[in-house]
């Protein structure tokens, strides 16, 4: 069934329906291999260009292409776009009335449509996969395909039901496409589509013009003002997790002449889409919104993107972020990060999954997104190996851990007395006491516990315990000691923390501040 496919035959296409004369990297070859009737798992990031990877071939294979989408609003836009370029498209989904899929039932059957797109819940009810079967169905493409898969960041249970696809259809050429898929989701999207011996397509996630930083949260609405009078007739998005911060913002920043507007959900649909259309038109410097905003959005000349707070996992943070810099020039990405927000986030990730799984999922997820916010390493290396890519890049020159190495210090010392401290604790302490007992502290439970008589005890000296505490947070995050416990959390030592008795090397960040040191006048 393998047809030769005319290359010559591709590029006129390309340029008659599209406008284009070349083609992205990849397009090209996943079009000719779904012409040539293969499977194909295409990862590529946002902005790629995936959708002509289905729609090209929809013109020149001569039948149908079934496009199932996540998003009923989604689809309107890509239909909309389809129609506006003369390639006849429709969709089918749950807000149609009968009457608009009787019709476009008729025009199917007709052979008057080239691109169908539908919702993965309406493709896997049996009356709607007898009716397809009638049809010369030549491409199914799955957009947004980590969805099937609980590894995911977007899991929806729906598109499980797609495995039965393949069985329905086992002659016809399935392409599974989406922009984020750490690696075990790969193989997850491969095995329940079960497409058949695909090629894989791995486009690279690096996004040379974004520059990363995290800055330590500590008057992030002063710091962000601060950042915006510097960058003043830029456009820039500030993510907030609560509705209610996006308002508070967003009225400081006029407050401070800056043009600014909330975006969430509970605002009216007018207001909200009154909003987008003023930040596409550059009437608003910056919109201060939750993770509603965003989606749609084809901004090019994004110039920053702020995280006011933590999001909950590097999915959703490379998405957000990826809204800056579409155009390829320098573009800002900044999160105000705080070991507090990272807390009150996994609390709320333990309310939003019941799932005993899915939950187990979403804090691995959340640990990796703070070890991000917390590492001394190169940001942009972190990010993309946690999507399955290497980047060998010495220094990024784009990230503040590369442009602004953070000076380290001889730890060994240290975490010796920390986890001398921890061992006779019994594993039983959070890291405040540990603290307080390491700098000699006599409170009631130290005396109570006589803790006095630890073997670290005041010790501490020339540390203030606000900074042996950033040490054993430090030495939890480089994996030499544990944090247990169920009401409260307890530092306990693990298997590798007698590693610090006889480790060659073991560098901690200088302290700068979050001491009283740093608070002592100059003259004694
Ligand atoms: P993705 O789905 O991967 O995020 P899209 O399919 O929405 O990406 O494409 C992103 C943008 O790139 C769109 O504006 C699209 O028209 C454009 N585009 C796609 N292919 C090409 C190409 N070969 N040449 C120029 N622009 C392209
Ligand atoms: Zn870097």
């Amino acid at each position: 069934m393998e047809m030769a496919v005319d290359k010559q035959l591709l590029r006129d296409t390309l340029e008659r329906y599209f406008g284009y004369s070349t083609f992205r990297p990849f397009q090209e070859e996943i079009v000719t291999d779904v012409l040539e009737g293969r499977d194909v798992l295409a990862i590529i990031a946002t902005g790629g260009g995936k959708s002509l990877c289905y729609q090209l071939p929809a013109l020149v294979s001569g039948g149908l292409t079934i496009v199932v989408s996540p998003l009923i609003s989604l689809m309107k836009d890509q239909v909309d776009d389809l129609l506006a370029r003369n390639i006849s498209a429709a969709t089918l989904n749950s807000s149609m009335e009968l009457w608009e899929i009787r019709s476009i039932e008729d025009q199917l059957l007709g052979g008057k449509i080239k691109v169908l797109y539908i919702s993965p819940e309406r493709i896997t009810q049996d009356s709607c996969l007898q009716f397809l079967e009638k049809l010369d169905v030549k491409l199914i493409a799955i957009d947004e395909a980590h969805c099937i898969s609980m590894w995911g960041h977007q899991f929806r249970p729906d598109y499980r039901r797609l495995s039965l696809l393949k069985s329905k259809f086992p002659k016809v050429p399935m392409i599974a496409l989406t922009a984020s898929a750490i690696p075990e989701v790969r193989e997850d999207i491969a095995s329940q589509l079960k497409l058949v011996s695909p090629k894989k397509y791995l486009g690279s996630f690096n996004r040379i013009n974004l520059r990363y930083e995290v800055r330590e949260k500590k008057d992030a609405t002063a710091q962000i003002l601060s950042y915006i009078a510097r960058n003043r007739g830029k456009s820039g998005i500030v993510y907030c997790l609560a509705r209610k911060t996006t308002e508070e913002l967003a009225e400081k920043l006029r407050r401070a002449g800056i043009k600014a507007l909330p975006y969430h959900a509970d605002l009216p649909d007018t207001v909200r889409s009154a909003t987008q259309e003023k930040f596409v038109r550059d009437d608003v410097e910056v919109v201060c919104a939750t993770v509603a905003f965003g989606m749609g959005i084809d901004k090019p000349d994004v110039r920053y993107v702020i995280h006011y707070d933590m999001p909950k996992n590097l999915e959703a943070y490379y998405q957000e972020t990826g809204r800056a810099g579409r155009d390829g020039e320098a573009s800002d990405c900044i999160m105000f990060y705080s070991p507090a927000d990272a807390l009150k986030m996994r609390g709320l990730l333990e309310k939003e999954y019941t799932d005993y799984h899915l939950s187990r999922v979403a804090m691995k997820k959340w640990q990796a997104m703070r070890d991000f916010c917390e590492t001394r390493l190169c940001r942009r290396k972190y990010l993309l190996s946690y999507f399955g890519e290497e980047y060998d890049d010495p220094a990024c020159d784009g990230c503040d851990n590369c442009l602004h190495p953070k000076d380290t210090i001889d730890g060994r010392d240290i975490a010796n007395k920390i986890v001398t401290c921890v061992t006779a604790l019994g594993g039983k302490f959070g890291a405040g006491h540990v603290a307080d007992v390491i700098c000699g502290s006599s409170n009631q439970t130290i005396i109570a516990y006589r803790h006095n008589r630890n073997p670290a005890y005041n010790t501490g000296k020339p540390y203030t315990r606000v900074q042996w505490i950033g040490f054993i947070k430090e030495l939890v995050r480089l994996g030499y000691l544990s944090v247990a416990g169920d009401k409260y959390p307890v530092i306990t030592t693990n298997s590798r923390s007698k590693e610090v008795t006889f480790i060659q090397e073991l560098r901690l960040t200088r302290p700068t501040s979050g001491g009283e040191a740093a608070f002592k006048p100059a003259v004694q």
